[in-house]
């Protein structure tokens, strides 16, 4: 069970190592030998291969084994490595001096990527474990361990399912048995999400009875046997992973997602809210990123996860939003105040598992002192504001708690001293006392030894493996008295020592040490009294984060001339609105657009040459509609708006590559869904449906799937290069003509990127060509031949027109009007472009 050569059995070592590894099968081992951590067989190899190490040999008398090591101290580097290519690793340390024997070894850290409570090993944003499982429906339990969020909700599909795990972007997940075991769903699976598999019990039984262990009872919000086991599991794997220590989470929050609007993965991802579409671009998020503190940035991405149904919530954000535009200097001094606030929510999750150390607990006083300063500028606010302003309340006493025992700069770690103040606890000054007493009597000892042998060069010095020693040059050998004994020769001097040197010796020692432990006691008692505070503490952290988005968005607006929306109902009307993306790029370059829907112009449809503006104007409705829904205003002149329900997008192709889809495919699964979910309070937002086939097969669909949205109601935007459709103005009440307006010139085209009535008044196909730089031998030939296409479409169109009108019905019969009818058909057929011209 070691690879390796050899007949021997295996060293003592070798034998504790596997023992270990194989109490954790799921994780790569790292094994504590001295500086090194090290692994050995074919873990060893593993490891070489993915840390780009060297790999050795271990070799004992008849054994030998691959082998390969990481120093100690970098043992982070390489942890954070071995994470992100998707390892769990253990860490076993020796946990005694290493003396004669076999040194002790335990497993101190299981680290995973969804489980990790290091600050140096955690990314800045929310890192989640997700559990899932069914039964009565589908459940989701989202568990972020560095702050003690926990929140689950339940689902009628695995698709919803899926998607709020999506919107979410788990670390790690735990499948239930149910979707591993089923090869097709675990494979949809691995392409959809590139995260993290593990393994935790989905036993009804155990999940009911870890549910109790933590949260002291099964809440009984989790009403299906599905959330139960998606928590439990969830509570289960942290609890093994941190080895207990689970004191962060004391409530599971069931959320519901129907309650926020519905922006889908797939819109999420083509409005790049989250992600940018081309790897360091720019996203709703960053354009956004005026927070101050790392809480306010996860706040910021939950509002955007979740943005708002209630038209009451959303007035309220609104408000606070509009005070703090209205009144920069406030915004300046709360803004001021946040950037010096630590990452409350962290550490409050730190000290309720009792890990914070020193060095945190001196940030939490920081952290707390500026609690004042922001109540005082938020005294004589109403509304969301004021209600901050009393959740920061009720802690003023801890900084003071602390700082009387902490010293202002304390260290990193508890064990070395150093972190407890003089005065605080009389017992440690005692000690301390007793130490410099000592320290004092050395010190003295040079001048006094001088004075007594007459020696003048006598020195008094310390080594840590001599301890003390008096040293005397062999000059004056002869002087040396009879109470010194020898303990040293060099080249030059001897050394000595005394035994009264030794006693002070050993009492700076016993003080020293009894110190050291008094402050490591003192300081678990501080930490245990901050975790009596840790719902307070949570309760202020929320707040704080909520304070910091409210100042971001009111930064943005006031700085960017963003305005507020007015909330109604039945309406969408934006004038002189921005892409809030776009525009940072752009500046003034960007060409400001009005947007206008209400029922009686419910369906937009927006012809006009590549390049022109299209898709841009199409995001920047959506993107005003879910900034208005997270309570933020909107980059506009002036808007109305109404709460949407969803917002469904149809933007660009995308090839499925993992799950084996074309884009066609891809594009016709999602419109799919628009057309089923789709209701009178929806914003549709669709971009050139139907490229990916031919062209009457794609013109007939979208002009279907137009149909359908015009039935339900729902507010849509549709950018399309199929002029046919613009013939459904006036076939259809509701729906209208834009284009976007772009001017042909002898040169090429020029883009004006402003929105106008109307439909385009041809295909500018040929001019953006030419601006491309195709051959001008080859545009020039398009364009012939695109002149003889729309000649001979209408001229056989007319003349079909005619010859049906002119027909003599009466005087037929069935037959030859069939005849007659299939010869004009065969016509029309005649000018399909696919079967190229004049
Ligand atoms: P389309 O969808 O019509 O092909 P896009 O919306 O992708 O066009 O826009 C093409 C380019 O034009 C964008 O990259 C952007 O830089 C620029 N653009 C679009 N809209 C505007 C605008 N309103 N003002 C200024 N530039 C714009």
């Amino acid at each position: 069970h070691l690879k390796g050569t050899g007949a021997g059995a295996l060293p003592p070592m070798l034998e504790q190592y596997v023992a270990l590894r194989d109490q954790y099968p799921d994780y790569l081992l790292l094994f504590q030998v001295g500086d090194f951590y090290e692994a050995f067989g074919e873990d060893a190899e593993r490891l070489a291969r993915l840390a780009s190490i060297t790999l050795t040999h271990k070799t004992s008398k008849d054994f030998s084994t691959p082998m390969a090591g990481v120093p100690v101290r970098a043992v982070d580097a390489f942890v954070e490595r071995l994470l992100s290519l998707g390892l769990k690793v253990a860490l076993a340390d020796q946990v005694e001096e290493p003396g004669a024997g076999l040194v002790d070894r335990k497993v101190t850290q299981l680290l995973s990527p969804g489980t990790l409570v290091e600050e140096r090993l955690l990314p800045a944003d929310e890192n989640y474990l997700a559990a899932i499982a069914s039964g009565d429906g589908y459940a989701l339990a989202l568990l972020d361990l560095s702050t003690g969020e926990f929140r689950c909700a339940a689902f009628g599909s695995r698709a919803a399912l899926y998607d709020e795990l999506g919107r979410h972007r788990p670390a790690e997940v735990l499948l239930a048995p149910e979707f591993q075991e089923n090869e097709a769903l675990l494979a949809e699976f691995r392409a959809r999400f590139p995260v993290m598999l593990s393994q935790a019990s989905f036993e009804p039984d155990v999940c009911e009875r870890e549910l109790a262990q933590t949260l002291g009872h099964t809440p009984p919000d989790l009403d299906s046997v599905a959330l139960r086991r998606a928590c439990g599991a969830a509570l289960g794997y942290a609890r093994f992973a941190l080895q207990g220590r689970l004191e962060m989470i004391t409530r599971v929050q069931r959320f519901d997602p129907s309650a926020h609007l519905n922006l889908p993965e797939s819109a999420a991802a083509a409005l790049e809210v989250f992600r940018p579409n081309s790897p360091g671009g720019p996203t709703l998020l960053s354009a956004l990123s005026e927070t101050r503190t790392a809480a306010g940035r996860r706040r910021l991405r939950a509002w955007l996860r979740a943005p708002l149904l209630d038209e009451t919530t959303i007035r309220a954000r609104q408000e606070a939003v509009a005070t703090l535009v209205a009144q920069p200097d406030r915004r300046e001094r709360l803004r001021s105040a946040l950037y010096r606030a630590h990452d409350l929510e962290r550490l409050t999750a730190r000290i309720s598992t009792l890990r914070a150390v020193p060095r945190e607990v001196a940030a939490l006083a920081r952290t707390l002192e500026l609690l004042p300063e922001i109540a005082g500028v938020l005294e004589g606010l109403g509304g969301t504001l004021g209600g901050l302003r009393e959740r920061l309340s009720g802690l003023s006493d801890l900084p003071a708690l602390i700082r009387a025992a902490l010293v202002d700069e304390p260290p990193i770690k508890i064990g070395e001293g150093g972190l407890i103040r003089d005065g605080f606890d009389a017992r440690l000054d005692e000690l301390r006392a007793e130490a410099i007493r000592h320290r004092q009597w050395l010190a003295d000892l040079e001048a006094h030894e001088r004075a007594r042998t007459g020696i003048p060069s006598l020195k008094v010095g310390f080594n840590s493996v001599t301890g003390y020693y008096l040293e005397v040059t062999r000059a004056h050998q002869g002087r040396v008295p009879d109470d010194y004994h020898q303990i040293g020769t060099l080249k030059n001097a001897l050394r000595f020592t005394r035994p009264d040197v030794r006693e002070r010796e050993r009492e700076i020692l016993r003080a020293e040490t009894q110190a050291t432990a008094l402050e490591a006691e003192v300081f678990s008692r501080l930490r245990e009294q901050l975790c009596q505070h840790a719902d307070a503490l949570s309760r202020v952290a929320g707040a704080l984060g909520d304070l910091d988005v409210l100042c971001c968005l009111a930064e943005v607006a006031a700085t960017r001339g963003w305005v507020r929306p007015q909330t109604v109902s039945g309406e969408l009307s934006l004038k002189q609105a921005r892409h809030p993306v776009v525009q940072q790029a752009l500046g003034d370059r960007f060409v400001p657009n009005d947007a206008e829907l209400h029922p009686e112009r419910r369906l937009l449809i927006l012809t006009g040459p590549n390049m022109a503006g299209k898709s841009t104007y199409l995001r920047t409705v959506a993107l005003c509609a879910l900034l208005h829904q997270i309570g933020s205003f909107v980059p506009a002149d002036a808007a109305r708006m109404c709460v949407f329900d969803a917002i469904h997008t149809r933007i660009g192709a995308s090839d499925d590559l993992a799950g084996g889809r074309s884009t066609f495919m891809v594009e016709m699964s999602e419109l799919a869904s628009i057309l089923h979910g789709a209701t009178p309070r929806s914003l549709v937002i669709l971009d050139e449906i139907g490229r990916g086939t031919s062209t009457y097969d794609g013109l007939a669909i979208a002009w279907a799937a137009l149909e359908h949205l015009h039935r339900t109601g729902a507010f849509t935007l549709f950018a399309t290069h199929y002029f046919e459709l613009t013939r459904l103005e006036g076939q259809l009440g509701g729906v209208v003509n834009l284009h976007v307006a772009a001017l042909e010139e002898a040169g090429g085209l020029t883009f004006y990127h402003q929105v106008v009535e109307g439909p385009a008044s041809r295909s500018y196909g040929i001019g953006v060509a030419k601006l491309a730089g195709l051959p001008p031998r080859v545009t020039t030939r398009a364009a012939q031949l695109l002149a003889g296409l729309q000649a001979r479409e209408e001229g056989a169109g007319d003349a079909v027109l005619g010859e049906l009108e002119s027909l003599d019905l009466a005087r037929m019969t069935p037959l030859e009007a069939l005849q007659r009818l299939h010869e004009l058909q065969q016509r029309l057929r005649a000018v399909a472009p696919q079967e190229i011209l004049p």
